[in-house]
């Protein structure tokens, strides 16, 4: 068991990080996720409940967010340059949202525990 921070400290940058790589927002020294996107009960290395998480639907508009303004500009400007078939538009753009999406939503939901932890939002006011 390490221990990084005082009572009163929480890095909120480290716990974003740490969550965002899928790791323990508290320690960073076991994984935060059990399943896709259900967090572990506790961590196993450090103890720290994250049952009190309330991530919601925060990790899934930051995904919508920041995957449209990065796809949006792919779109138009591949339009710019290419006269592709509408058919392979209609296909090829929901399937690299989607792709984007699966792989984002996870760190997104990490980050969004990291946060809500490093800010004793919820019910992570306790402990270390
Ligand atoms: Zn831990």
């Amino acid at each position: 068991m390490t221990d990084h921070y005082s009572v009163h400290q929480r890095d909120l940058r480290t716990a974003m990080t740490r969550g965002l790589k899928g790791c323990c927002p508290a320690c960073g020294e076991a994984r935060l996720f059990a399943r896709f996107l259900k967090p572990v009960g506790h961590c196993p290395a450090c103890g720290q409940s994250w049952a009190h998480q309330r991530a919601d639907d925060l990790p899934a508009y930051l995904v919508v967010l920041i995957l449209g303004h990065i796809l949006v500009p792919i779109v138009v400007a591949v339009n710019l340059r290419y006269d592709m078939p509408i058919w392979v538009q209609m296909t090829l753009w929901p399937g690299l949202a989607l792709v984007i999406a699966l792989l984002m939503i996870q760190p997104a939901k990490g980050a969004v525990i990291g946060l809500q932890w490093a800010r004793r939002m919820h019910g992570f006011s306790g402990g270390r």
